[in-house]
C-alpha cells in the first residue's frame, strides 16, 4: 500500500499525551516576568518554541506509485490570493528530495484519534504501518489519508530555506473530513482540546 518511511526522531519529541486542562496549570507555574537570555542556547530555544501550540499534519507525496509520509507541524497558510501553503522540511529528511521530485503533496490535518499516525510518520520506525492508516484513492495525484480533519492538495510553486526547505504549495484541491477535535502539539507532547464543544468544532 505504501512505502512510508519512518525517519529519526527530532530531539524533544514525545509520545506522551497531556490534556488541554493542564495548560493553565503549566502557565501558572511560571509567574516570573520574561527575562532576556544571556546566550542563545538551541536546546532552550526549542523548549521556548515548544510553547507555540500547533496542530499536527502528515505530509504525503507519491513517488513511483508509492506513498511517502512525514509528520509536520511547520505548516501554515501563507496566502489567500493566490492560495498558497507553506511547509518547512528538514533538508536531512528523505521527504525533502522526494517531495521536490514529486512536485506535489497533500497536507493531512490529524484529529485527536490519529496520534499513532503522527508517531509513525514522525520517526517511530516501529513495526508495520498502523492498522488505522487508510488512503483515499486519488488516481492522478497524491492519496489522502482517510478520516483526517481535512486534506489540502498542493502543487509545488517554489522552494527555499536554511537547514529546512521552505516549500510553497499552490492549493489545487482541498476537502474537510468528519468533524472531530484536532490533535495538538505543545511542549513536546500531544494534547487534545477536550473542552471544545462539538458544535464549535467546525468553524463554518
Ligand atoms: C509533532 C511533530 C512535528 C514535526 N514537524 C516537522 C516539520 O515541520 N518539518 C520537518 O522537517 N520535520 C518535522 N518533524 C520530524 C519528522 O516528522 C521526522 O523527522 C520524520 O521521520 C521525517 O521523515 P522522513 O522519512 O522524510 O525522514 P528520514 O529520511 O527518515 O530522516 C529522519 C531524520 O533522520 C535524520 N537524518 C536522515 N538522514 C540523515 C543524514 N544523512 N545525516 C544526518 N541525519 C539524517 C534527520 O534528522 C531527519 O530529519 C516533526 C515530528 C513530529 C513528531
Amino acid at each position: 500500500m505504501s512505502e512510508e518511511k519512518v525517519g529519526g526522531n527530532e530531539p524533544g519529541r514525545s509520545g506522551e499525551t497531556c490534556a488541554a486542562s493542564t495548560v493553565p496549570r503549566l502557565l501558572a507555574q511560571s509567574p516570573e516576568p520574561m527575562t532576556p537570555r544571556a546566550s542563545l542556547d538551541m536546546r532552550v530555544f526549542r523548549q521556548t518554541m515548544g510553547l507555540f501550540a500547533t496542530g499536527v499534519t502528515v505530509i504525503t507525496t507519491r513517488m513511483n506509485g508509492s506513498v511517502h509520509g512525514m509528520t509536520a507541524n511547520s505548516v501554515t497558510s501563507l496566502s489567500l490570493d493566490p492560495l498558497l501553503m507553506l511547509v518547512a522540511i528538514n533538508r536531512r529528511a528523505s521527504m525533502c528530495n522526494i517531495v521536490q521530485q514529486a512536485g506535489e503533496f497533500v497536507i493531512n490535518i490529524l484529529n485527536k484519534r490519529q496520534e499513532e499516525l503522527s508517531h509513525y510518520f514522525g520517526g517511530a520506525k516501529i513495526g508495520p504501518p498502523p492498522a488505522s492508516l487508510r488512503f483515499e484513492p486519488n488516481p492522478d495525484s497524491v492519496p489522502y489519508i482517510r478520516g483526517t480533519l481535512a486534506a489540502i492538495q498542493c502543487r509545488i510553486e517554489q522552494v527555499d530555506g536554511g537547514d529546512h526547505l521552505i516549500v510553497l504549495g499552490r492549493v489545487v484541491d482541498f476537502q474537510d473530513g468528519p468533524p472531530a477535535a484536532p490533535l495538538v502539539y505543545f511542549r513536546g507532547r500531544y494534547c487534545t482540546l477536550s473542552d471544545l464543544e462539538p458544535e464549535t468544532q467546525l468553524l463554518v
